[in-house]
């Protein structure tokens, strides 16, 4: 019989995936992953996780909480750094221990350490730490991985071509991202922040639909290939040391630069230390381009008729700037 492995649905699911499912699949493993955010998941993320945690945390323990009695295996990476001299929040790197500490019952939680910071060459060692767990053998392990990583760079070169529908790995609410710029929308809005608070529908109540029933393009910070983020968020004075503040930052002012959007959305959870700085990084140039800006906070009190009226706020800002020769303001 096959091993299974429960992916939680939330946190860096929504970045790697992909390449994960390929991975276990080509190891022989079935991934079972955990149903949409949903109020139970909600409720007991809530139930299980500290209060001071940010949302997204939250919600992520409420989709373990969902598979820990389904699966043989739970896969939690412990993320530290990404990339040569960047690091993840400190909520990435805690989460497999926050969990283990929050919730009875676990299965097996397979952590890899992912901490790129000083080079690559750790990354093999989680491979094999991972691999191990199905089969023994690295050189089965390194092919398995290397056959799932080309395939998820391949994947990754047809999103940015706005070639291949994201429901293909199950991000429904994604339907947006391969048509945004090839249809001819009035108007564009960036739709900026983590991606687990952009692509969960529930936790940010469906904001991307909410926008596409007034007519409006959606663009995300992972449609702007990395190299573009990267060398425009260089422009800051001091290296932007985070590795989604590099995506977040340099995709916002390559299209600010670039005049592809007529506003900007963030979604950012309460709380969010690195969402602040972030926010306040993109806000300023923005402002330097008149470009109109506006923050959805969210948590989990909450309320979508908030949200509602905040967005419809902000849409009729931008065409009212867009039939008066933008003479308003981009700040309400
Ligand atoms: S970056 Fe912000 S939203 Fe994400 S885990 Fe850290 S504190 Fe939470």
């Amino acid at each position: 019989m096959h091993k299974t492995v429960g992916i939680p649905r939330g946190m860096f699911y929504y970045d790697y995936y992909f390449l994960w499912k390929k991975f276990f699949n080509n190891l022989d493993v079935e991934v079972i992953v955990s149903t949409k955010t949903n109020k139970e998941i909600l409720d007991a993320g809530i139930f299980n996780c500290v209060d001071e945690a940010c949302l997204p945390v939250k919600v992520f323990h409420g989709h373990v909480e969902y598979l820990k009695d389904k699966v043989d295996y739970l896969f939690i990476p412990k993320f530290i750094s990404l990339y040569k001299m960047e690091y993840c929040c400190p909520k990435h790197l805690g989460l497999p221990d926050m969990i283990k500490h929050s919730i009875e019952g676990l299965p097996e939680i397979i952590t890899p350490v992912i901490n790129l910071r000083k080079s690559n060459k750790s990354l093999k060692k989680s491979i094999l730490y991972t691999g191990k767990y199905f089969i023994n053998s690295n050189y089965k392990i390194l092919k398995a991985y290397d056959r799932a990583f080309k395939e998820f760079v391949e994947y990754n070169e047809l999103l940015d071509q706005g070639i291949v529908s994201l429901n293909a790995i199950e991000f429904d609410s994604l339907n947006m991202r391969p048509n945004t710029f090839s249809e001819n929308h009035e108007m564009n809005i960036l739709l900026l922040g983590h991606s687990y608070n952009i692509y969960d529908d529930y936790i940010n109540m469906n904001i991307a639909n909410k926008l596409k029933r007034n007519g409006i393009g959606l663009i995300t910070a992972e449609m702007i290939k990395e190299e573009i983020a990267r060398q425009y968020a260089s422009q800051l004075s001091k290296r932007m040391f985070w590795t989604h503040g590099q995506r977040i930052v340099g995709s916002a002012f390559y299209l600010i630069e670039k005049e592809m959007i007529d506003g900007i959305i963030y979604i950012s959870a309460f709380g969010c230390g690195l969402d602040s700085v972030l926010m306040d990084l993109v806000e300023r140039k923005a402002r330097q381009y008149k470009v109109p800006f506006t923050l959805l906070t969210i948590d989990e009190q909450t309320g979508e008729a908030g949200i509602n009226t905040r967005i419809e706020a902000f849409v009729d800002m931008l065409k009212w700037r867009d039939n008066h020769e933008d003479n308003i303001s981009t700040y309400g």
